[in-house]
């Protein structure tokens, strides 16, 4: 068994930032990877809005360097997921997926949020050329085009209001008669002049040469009067929600409805002392690279003043 002062879960923005801070603080921290080292933005090509980069930067490149930065003070970055945690006590103690077993007198839990998809496979075939998860990410590439926006709640509702204010037209597929979405955002979204809502429309497929072209549709899906619809959209904004990677910390720790793990005050602490959140797996509101950023420096500086005073 293994003894550490400070273990990341993750290394996306969130766990490659508390790895820098963590390491420059002393902390040696050891930092698991995950299925998915670098996180998500690994599945994108261009990222414009992260600090720094001017002529914006490919996001496997962006998260390379912040891993290299974090092992040049020292971090740890191991490959493999954690797999099971005990919070009961103090040090914690959590279990890789070898069934090693370390025991950590801090943790911080950065395993990110991943966003629903509708399972089709032309969504992965046209993944980074057309479809899109992140609205806020992405919208700034389809100015003045013509996208579509699945999805019947809040979250949809205000991604079709971002991106009505770049894109020339939004469509918002919605599967039910009506929208989930709070009044206040249906009544915006109804205001728009370029959105047009789509009510009971189930998304068939996609089509394109080289990326997304259009979308096939069906409206009414098994009535008596179901219609196939084609609409011609450059991009496709999945809205139907996330789904925090926090499984094994339930047990252990509070979340909301959905598993978002829940922090005090606004601060990266949880109920349990020395037991510190970063990034989306704590966040269903902002969601971005740099925010996740920002908090992983902040449950690392929570981490090291944890150790100072305990
Ligand atoms: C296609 C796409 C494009 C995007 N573009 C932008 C953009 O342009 N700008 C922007 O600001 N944001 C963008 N985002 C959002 C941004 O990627 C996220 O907000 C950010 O990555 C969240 O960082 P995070 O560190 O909280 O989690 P994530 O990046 O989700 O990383 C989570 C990490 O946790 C690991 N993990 C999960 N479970 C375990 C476990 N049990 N054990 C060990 N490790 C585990 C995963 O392997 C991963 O490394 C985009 C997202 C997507 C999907």
């Amino acid at each position: 068994m293994e003894h550490v002062k400070c273990l990341i879960i993750g290394s996306g923005p969130a766990g490659y930032t508390a790895a820098i801070y963590a390491s420059r603080a002393n902390l040696h921290p050891v930092e698991y990877s995950g299925m998915q080292p670098g996180g998500q933005l690994t599945q994108t090509t261009e990222v414009e809005n992260f600090p720094g980069y001017p002529q914006g930067v490919d996001g496997n490149q962006m998260m390379m360097d912040i891993r290299e930065q974090a092992e040049r003070f020292g971090a740890d970055i191991r490959d493999g997921s954690i797999t099971k945690v005990d919070f009961s006590s103090r040090p914690y103690k959590a279990w890789d997926e070898n069934d090693n077993e370390i025991e950590a007198d801090t943790v911080i839990i950065a395993t990110g949020a991943s966003a629903k998809y509708l399972g089709l496979d032309d969504e992965r075939k046209y993944n980074g050329q057309g479809v899109s998860a992140c609205a806020t990410c992405d919208g700034f590439f389809y100015r003045k085009k013509t996208v579509a926006v699945v999805g019947g709640g809040d979250t949809a509702c205000e991604d079709a209001l971002y991106l009505s204010g770049l894109a020339k037209k939004v469509y918002l597929i919605v599967r039910k008669p009506f929208l989930r979405a709070s009044q206040v955002m249906q009544e915006r979204v109804k205001a728009a002049e370029n959105i047009e809502i789509l009510f009971e429309h189930n998304t068939l497929g996609l089509f394109g040469e080289n990326g997304v072209e259009g979308a096939h549709l069906v409206k009414r899906k098994g009535e008596a009067d179901e219609q196939l619809v084609d609409i011609q959209i450059d991009g496709f904004f999945l809205a139907i929600g996330h789904k925090p990677n926090t499984d094994i910390f339930k047990e252990w720790l509070d979340t909301d409805e959905v598993g978002y793990l829940k922090k005090i005050d606004g601060t990266p602490r949880t109920k349990l002392p020395g037991i510190f959140v970063a990034g989306d797996c704590a966040d269903p509101v902002y969601r971005q690279a740099i925010s996740a950023a920002g908090t992983g420096c902040q449950a690392a500086i929570e981490a090291e003043r944890f150790l100072l005073e305990h």
